[in-house]
């Protein structure tokens, strides 16, 4: 269909003209009614160019006919129609482009909108008998034309739209169709009456008649166990919901948050996963600020578990930069159990450390200038706490330093599952900083 214009009033110089533009893209075609001219001119002698409520009405009711007939065709794109007092925007399949324009002069012209309730008229789909109650076989060229799977995705749209679950089936010429009603959007209908005007319940307690159709049994769905099933009660209940989950993360983020919530959480409970391509030997690896990125970036995705869990501003890895040389030789152990990382150790060297006996509220000793390593923060994934995994990091960190686990220094202030650990570890009292 070509794209072209026509004037509404024969002289195209008048003040009063309006324009027709129509314009076709694949599935349909667009009908602009350009008012602009008429408007200005409307203006200028001090007239209202707002379009009277009727008009708006007729137009509505012509273009939501309209477009039901091109998505009913199988259009599955947006429509993208603006109403204005400056034009008005119409769409329509090919075979009623002529009888929308007309419909559309009549309004225009002779305020007459009979043209237009007459086309939606025409145009409207019987979707309502389409949509009610009971197992039905509707057949292709009697109860409607497109391909039974274009027809069914149409009818589906439908549905929903009215709250409806379709239960449809399309065959190679006929679409099984019967539509049911959930317990919660009839619930929501019946709470919210003025959303829902003039809504009625044709579907609940409907009775199948004994000469209806039965649907030829294709398995592979599980529709029919839910023939004559019970709808299941719903309960308002006063839960208190929110608050901040073991883990660390807000409880009540949903949507996509929930996601990253349960990638988090499944790394903080079973450790976090070893990333494919890397080639890990034996149990336990050192990452120091001079290790291959790929380590460096593993520490610091470790450490994002303690820090989130305990609400720290900063993770203990850092170093994600060039490999440099650390004065203190901050380095982080990883322990892999069952294919993750269960446990996490940083730890750097230090030389000012004092004496505590461990007694809670008891003040520190004497000092020290030894070069011991010192541990910044111990994490266990939830999943294996417990199990002696804290304690085994500490003494491996003590055996490749070459002192004993009673030497090592602890990061002050002590949590009190790190006091428990170095109670059992060196019930003597240990060295902070
Ligand atoms: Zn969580």
């Amino acid at each position: 269909m070509t794209e072209r214009t026509m004037h509404l009033v024969a002289d195209a110089s008048s003040r009063d003209t309006r324009k027709i533009r129509v314009r076709a893209s694949r599935w349909f075609a667009t009908i602009r009614l350009d008012r602009d001219s008429y408007v200005d001119a409307q203006s200028t002698r001090g007239h209202e160019p707002d379009l009277p409520a009727d008009y708006v009405a007729a137009v509505d009711r012509a273009c939501d006919a309209a477009m039901d007939c091109i998505r009913y065709d199988g259009y599955r794109g947006s429509f993208y129609l603006g109403r204005g007092p400056r034009w008005i925007d119409l769409c329509a399949r090919f075979r009623d482009v002529e009888a929308t324009i007309e419909a559309l002069r009549a309004a225009e012209l002779e305020c007459d909108y009979t043209g237009l309730h007459a086309l939606a008229d025409r145009l409207a789909l019987p979707v309502d008998e389409w949509l009610s109650p009971g197992e039905r076989e509707l057949i292709r060229g009697v109860d409607f034309d497109p391909p039974p799977g274009v027809f069914l995705r149409f009818l589906r749209g439908k549905a929903t739209e009215r709250g409806l679950r379709l239960n449809g089936r399309a065959t190679a010429g006929s679409l099984w169709v019967r539509p049911t009603l959930s317990a919660a959007q009839k619930q929501i209908r019946e709470m919210f009456p003025e959303q829902y005007p003039g809504w009625v319940d044709r579907w609940t307690g409907y009775k199948e008649s004994e000469d209806a159709p039965f649907r030829p049994w294709v398995g592979g769905s599980d529709e029919d166990l839910s023939r004559g099933a019970i709808p299941v009660q719903f309960k308002q209940l006063e839960t208190e919901g929110g608050g901040e989950c073991p883990c660390g993360m807000r409880l009540e983020d949903a949507g996509d948050g929930d996601d990253v919530h349960r990638v988090h959480h499944a790394n903080w409970a079973l450790g976090v996963r070893v990333p494919k391509g890397l080639n890990w030997w034996g149990d336990l690896v050192v990452v120091t600020t001079q290790s291959p990125i790929s380590w460096r970036k593993l520490a610091h995705q470790v450490a994002r578990m303690p820090q989130k869990e305990e609400n720290y501003d900063f993770p203990s890895w850092s170093h994600m930069g060039e490999p440099e040389v650390s004065s203190d030789s901050y380095r982080a152990y990883l322990l892999k159990v069952d294919e993750r990382i269960v446990g996490y150790l940083a730890v750097h060297d230090t030389s000012e450390h004092r004496r505590w006996d461990l007694a809670d509220g008891s003040a520190f000793g004497v000092e020290d200038g030894t070069l011991r390593p010192r541990i910044i923060l111990i994490w266990v994934a939830d999943a294996y706490r417990r199990r002696g995994i804290g304690a085994t990091l500490v003494e491996t960190l003590a055996t490749d330093f070459g002192c004993k686990v009673a030497d090592v220094s602890w990061s002050t202030p002590v949590s009190p599952a790190g006091r428990r650990l170095a109670r059992r570890l060196s019930p003597d009292g240990i060295w902070v900083s």
